[in-house]
């Protein structure tokens, strides 16, 4: 008796592995998920490049970096369907061997008064795992300069999710557009605390908005400059602090290049790019105080000593500005105009 039903749940102890496809968009992405706990970072790669490009030891978070091995990449959304239709299968599954069980059972013959029957109750007839669906197709498609690997984002993405290679001119425009974003959400966000009596909480933390976009922006160029520049062959590598000091990061590049800073932006400009940098090194390091170095080189007229700095959204878009156009003739003349 039950012999059936035993051997059908022994089946299932057994079985290791339940397979349950995952569904690509309308562009033919699936969805990953970065697995660090802060990062979380949800991302789509083109399902044909993650079966021929990716490997199976190394995927990289666009966002943060952090290297794993692929199978490590489930999104949340799709461990919880998973687990839910392996839960029913496995149900169907045990239903279906009590149901043998049961006829097993009601075949035996029967002797006496009282006879026995076994009905086996909400058993499906059979069962489809279903795939599990994408989520939408996101905006921002982006194609690997390096692997050519496909793969799309919400935000900032700074890594190849197939070869993790950071692309230096995606980080600084990415960078870029993240300072326009927060400048153009401090009016708003400045109404909604005005809003609700909170006036010089307002005030602050716009500031603060505003002051932290001048450093992103300052950083940012460093950054792109140190990545950008090739040091010609015996001498020693320039640093991305170097970059912050703007008469020897023109010269540098007019050494590889032939043209430096005052050849692609006026004087006026040339200068309010020292100021700005200069007053960015000022919130860094003084708390925004004027200092005697800082008027020194700068010329600054606005400011005497002692006096804290203002960073306002003006000069924050004239900077945004000044360093695009240094970056953009940067990149025209070492020969990557595009975005990569
Ligand atoms: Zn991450
Ligand atoms: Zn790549």
């Amino acid at each position: 008796m039950f012999k059936n039903m035993i051997r059908e749940i022994e089946k299932i102890s057994k079985q290791q592995t339940i397979s349950i496809p995952v569904k690509a968009d309308k562009d033919g992405c699936i969805d990953k998920e970065c697995p660090v706990e802060d990062c979380c970072f949800g991302f789509k790669v083109n399902e044909t490049d993650w079966a021929n490009l990716f490997k199976d030891e190394a995927v990289y978070c666009p966002q943060c970096g952090h290297v794993a091995p692929s199978k490590s990449w489930w999104t949340k959304e799709q461990i919880k369907e998973a687990k839910k239709q392996a839960f029913n299968f496995v149900k169907y599954q045990v239903g279906n061997a009590l149901s043998l069980g049961a006829k097993d059972f009601n075949r035996q013959p029967q002797n006496g008064f009282i006879t026995f029957k076994l009905k086996v109750n909400g058993v499906q007839s059979r069962y489809v795992i279903l795939p599990i669906e994408a989520q939408e197709a996101m905006e921002q498609k982006i194609v690997c300069n390096q692997c050519n690997a496909r793969f799309s984002v919400i935000g900032a993405a700074f890594f190849c999710p197939c070869c993790g290679h950071n692309s230096v001119e995606r980080m600084f425009d990415q960078t870029l557009e993240k300072v326009v974003s927060k400048l153009n959400i401090t009016d708003k966000f400045k109404a909604v605390l005005d809003d609700s009596g909170q006036k010089d909480e307002a005030v602050i933390t716009c500031q603060s908005i505003i002051e932290t976009c001048l450093s992103d922006c300052v950083t940012a160029f460093q950054f792109f400059c140190e990545k950008k520049y090739q040091t010609p062959v015996g001498e020693k590598k320039i640093s991305s602090q170097s970059f912050q000091r703007i008469d020897f990061g023109s010269s540098a590049w007019k050494k590889v290049l032939g043209q430096g800073y005052e050849d692609w932006i006026t004087k006026e400009e040339c200068s309010e790019l020292n100021i700005l940098f200069q007053r960015r090194h000022l919130l860094q390091h003084c708390n925004g105080i004027v200092d005697e170095k800082y008027l020194e080189k700068t010329g600054d007229q606005k400011y005497r000593l002692g006096q804290r700095i203002v960073v306002s959204k003006n000069d924050v878009e004239k900077l945004l500005f000044i360093i695009k156009m240094l970056a953009s003739n940067i990149r025209l003349m070492t020969g990557t105009s595009s975005l990569t």
